[in-house]
């Protein structure tokens, strides 16, 4: 049963009510979460405060050597989280334990090793004073992730802050809360010292609402909707909290005729549907040069035909179910907004219900759409499912006019083998991250968000050391 992970212990919610966790490829619940309140938020903020002198303090290879035995326990149980993270979020086994369960173990490798290239700045004034600057941890600091990529997330905002000397209090999805647990279970058998990461669960209305509020959470590390980025930013920016968010997208899939078409066509199809397509890191508006428009759709949707949907425990299947039956309420009520704003639906646009364990799930068929304007509400709003549209376009001028009109800018694919092409089009797209002839291709030393409604704020390599520490210079006379 999951638990609250306060003060080192796995502990029931104060209100002691739970509410249920459901598996989305079965459309049934199977386990009950915590329904916390800002009562467990104090208890994790005071056992937080308690564990800041010591944690704080610990030299940064002893912080390394817990974060060293945590991923030891996690990669020794690489199956079980795993496992978890498919039964919980509904995505395909094969790539919970390829992608987000290594990627969680990479997070905190990653950074208890970056924390030793860690360095403060100096400046020298002739011969009149020398500036230093020194870094240190913040306090408690607040973390609040997303349910699309669950334990992939909660680490690569932890693992920053833990490394950097704070103690934090984090929150998981309300509905991918199992591997938060089962690392709040690693920690526990690690020897993480109490009170150093505390896990509070529940919904967002109240636990995150309570974490964003609290005047002794310094900073608030924030991955989900652009709507609850804005409500957490009305609260926290006027206490004057460090706030790093992460938002949503809409990101531009651009592809020019002289692409490398076959690598182009595999990782299109990647970009459009991996996860069900709710990673925000998707291309789900796919911009085509107008040469090529008529043969890509074709290969296109053949491909999409092609992708197994299904049990996500299978191996062979391509895309599991959606997260929950709100999202998939939600994800098919845009599609039938895209019919209405005069789309035709190439393939997919329905629910699938699979034989079997899974015939209660919550499946969406991939489905591409075409014939919409770019400014209709279809291709500027978020939709986070298997969806992707696909627009024509004739000039390099046209397709960034298109791809920079929403109110996002997260992420952007570019595919073309004309070198200055690519670096024109990477310096005027509107977005955090480009990629050009790739996609998903991540170096954890990069800055990583978005810019416009995508967020504020960028995590990753040296970005997330210097979010989570306070700068102060120190000015010294020669
Ligand atoms: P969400 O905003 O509904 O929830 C995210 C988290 O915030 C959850 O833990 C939730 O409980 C909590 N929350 C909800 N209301 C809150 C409040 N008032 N105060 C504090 N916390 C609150 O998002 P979601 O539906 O879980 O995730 C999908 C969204 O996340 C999409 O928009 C997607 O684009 C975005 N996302 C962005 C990135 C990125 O790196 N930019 C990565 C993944 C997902």
């Amino acid at each position: 049963m999951i638990k609250n992970y306060i003060n080192g212990e796995l502990v029931e919610p104060v209100s002691e009510k739970y509410f249920d966790n459901f598996e989305p490829a079965i459309g049934q619940a199977y386990d009950i979460v915590p329904d916390s309140d800002e009562r467990d938020v104090e208890l994790a903020v005071k056992a937080s405060e308690a564990a800041f002198p010591l944690w704080s303090n610990t030299p940064v290879v002893e912080r390394s050597k817990y974060m060293k035995k945590v991923v030891a326990l996690i990669e020794r149980d690489l199956a079980e989280f795993a496992r978890a993270e498919c039964i919980d979020n509904g995505k395909p086994l094969t790539l919970a334990k390829t992608v987000d369960i290594p990627r969680a173990v990479k997070n905190f490798e990653f950074f208890a090793s970056a924390i030793h290239g860690f360095a403060s700045e100096s400046h020298q004034m002739e011969d009149t004073a020398i500036n230093y600057t020194l870094r240190s941890p913040i306090g408690v600091v607040g973390a609040i992730s997303p349910w699309n990529l669950p334990l992939y997330l909660f680490t690569w905002k932890i693992a920053p802050a833990l490394i950097t000397g704070n103690c934090v209090v984090a929150k998981p999805s309300e509905i991918t809360p199992m591997t938060a647990h089962l690392l709040a279970e690693a920690c526990i058998e690690a020897g993480l010292p109490a009170g150093v990461l505390n896990i509070v669960h529940g919904y967002g209305g109240k636990v995150g609402s309570a974490i964003v509020k609290h005047p002794d959470i310094k900073a608030i590390t924030f991955t989900g909707g652009t709507k609850t980025g804005k409500e957490i930013a009305s609260v926290a920016a006027p206490m004057f909290k460090k706030l790093s968010l992460e938002l949503g997208g809409k990101n531009p899939n651009i592809i020019f005729a002289d692409c490398n078409y076959e690598k182009m066509l595999g990782t299109t199809l990647l970009s459009s549907f991996r996860n069900q397509g709710e990673i925000c890191l998707c291309g789900s508006r796919i911009f085509i040069e107008k040469p090529i428009y008529e043969k890509f759709r074709k290969d296109f949707v053949e491909q999409t035909k092609l992708l197994k949907v299904g049990d996500p425990l299978q191996a062979d299947t391509d895309q599991g179910a959606v997260v929950s039956k709100e999202h998939m309420e939600k994800v098919l009520s845009y599609i039938q907004l895209a019919k209405d704003e005069g789309g035709t639906i190439l393939t997919g646009g329905n629910k699938v219900v699979p034989e079997g364990r899974c015939k209660n799930g919550w499946f969406i068929e991939p489905t591409i759409i075409e014939g919409l304007p770019y400014n209709c509400r279809t291709n500027q709003e978020e939709i986070f499912g298997p969806v992707v549209t696909l627009i024509p376009f004739e000039t390099e001028d046209e397709a960034l006019r298109m791809a920079n009109s929403t109110e996002y800018g997260l992420a952007s694919i570019i595919w073309t083998e004309n070198l200055s092409r690519a670096h024109r089009m990477a310096a005027k797209i509107q977005s955090g991250i480009v990629w050009i002839n790739c996609w998903m291709v991540r170096d954890l030393r990069t800055p990583f968000g978005g810019m416009k409604s995508s967020g504020v704020g960028r995590e990753g390599g040296m970005e997330a050391l210097r979010f989570f520490t306070e700068a102060k210079n120190v000015c010294v006379r020669l």
